[in-house]
């Protein structure tokens, strides 16, 4: 059983939903990810949750994820228009 690491959880605030303007999107590649939870305490949004899930109607697309994971299992990757 994971851990309860993040303490607080997106919701629409003044900002509200993200919306159409995010560049790229995190995806990862569940073969490589070895569960550590780096990206869910790492992300300023809150947006992944403990299983892991990522919240698109929150997630900005920083890569701050991406950048942390020390398995290189998140891929940033642009939004089709
Ligand atoms: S790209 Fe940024 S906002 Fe989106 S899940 Fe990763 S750290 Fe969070
Ligand atoms: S930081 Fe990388 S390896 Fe760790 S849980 Fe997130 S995606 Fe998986």
């Amino acid at each position: 059983m994971r851990e309860r690491l993040a303490l607080s959880r997106p919701k629409e605030a003044s900002s509200g939903k993200t919306g159409s303007w995010r560049t790229f999107r995190p995806v990862v590649d569940k073969e490589a990810c070895n569960a550590c939870g780096l990206c869910a305490q790492y992300c300023p949004d809150a947006a992944i949750d403990e299983e892991l899930n990522i919240d698109l109607d929150y997630c900005k697309g920083c890569g701050i994820c991406a950048n942390e994971c020390p398995k290189q299992a998140i891929a940033m990757v642009r939004e089709e228009r």
